[in-house]
């Protein structure tokens, strides 16, 4: 259940990411650019990338008014990421809730930990991003399922399962060292906030979906900032990139700190955090329109 060294896959990356041959001569950022219904900023400034539940969607009612209206007039020079452990349902859900506050979609969603990747406005899934990690999780859930049906402390029905499934968990009830009989059958269990479960094809994470994303997109590192509070967000951390572990971080992402080279650890809570670990990282100057 531990999380291992990340894989990194990514696009030139051996067969794992690659082109179909007569895709070969299209550049990725062309053909994801293809599928989005709203264009990237061009020479964007920071590519923010946020977790959601506890980070982005946590703070006061005016407080994120103030951060979601920052970031919807900043759409030219910020590209907007949403990296989270939920399906595009309700990442469907949650944007129709929280307009009312003031939050648009962002260019892109990483949903189920990093098992999908889709387009922020339509919410479309992108086929470049969501073939590999379908072939990766082919036939596993088969193997899997029976196995987990059996483990005490999960609830009875998967939250979701695309390309991965997500229990409920009962952290009173679950013997986490059984979720290594469920590894060993190829997969990746993560366990976050004490709350859910997550069956991952191998390798595939927040982390090494975003690392992909980025070569595709032919982004700069040192322009991105990833937050979070959880511990489906290390993998994002473990990246190297700049990260914001917001102040409201559950324990066991706190005790990963110390091994965290580009993490820094916010004071503040939720959206007030990543703006804190934006200025922490020199991006203070895209915070003057902030009201
Ligand atoms: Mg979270």
């Amino acid at each position: 259940m531990a999380l291992r060294p990340l894989q990194v896959p990514g696009p030139g990356r051996g067969s794992f990411w690659g082109p179909g041959p007569q895709e070969r001569r299209t550049r990725p950022r062309v053909r994801i650019q293809q599928h989005l219904a709203e264009p990237l900023p061009s020479g964007a400034d920071l590519v923010l990338v946020t977790d959601l539940d506890g980070t982005l969607l946590e703070g006061t009612v005016p407080t994120r008014r103030r951060v979601y209206g920052w970031l919807a007039s900043q759409r030219h020079r910020v590209l907007q990421v949403f990296s989270t452990g939920r399906d595009l349902r309700s990442v469907t859900r949650l944007l129709a809730q929280e307009a009312a506050l003031g939050l648009h979609p962002p260019h892109l969603v990483i949903g189920d930990v990093g098992c999908t990747v889709a387009c922020g406005a339509s919410l479309t899934p992108l086929p470049l991003a969501l073939d590999p990690i379908e072939a990766l999780w082919r036939g596993r859930a088969e193997k899997v399922l029976p196995l987990l049906a059996r483990l005490p402390g999960l609830s009875p029905q998967p939250l979701s399962a695309d390309r991965r499934l997500a229990y409920g968990i009962d952290p009173h009830r679950l013997d986490i060292r059984r979720l290594a009989a469920i590894e060993a059958h190829g997969v990746d269990c993560l366990v976050s906030g004490d709350k859910y479960l997550d069956v991952l094809p191998p390798g595939v994470n927040k982390g090494s979906t975003l690392l992909g994303l980025l070569e595709w997109l032919e982004l700069e590192p040192a322009l991105v900032v990833t937050a979070g509070d959880s511990l489906n967000d290390l993998a994002m951390f473990e990246t190297g990139l700049q990260s914001v572990m917001v102040g409201n971080a559950e324990p066991g992402l706190v005790r990963a700190l110390p091994g965290l080279a580009r993490t820094y650890r916010a004071s503040a809570h939720g959206c007030d955090g990543i703006l804190e670990g934006l200025r922490h990282f020199g991006f203070g100057h895209l915070l003057d329109g902030l009201l």
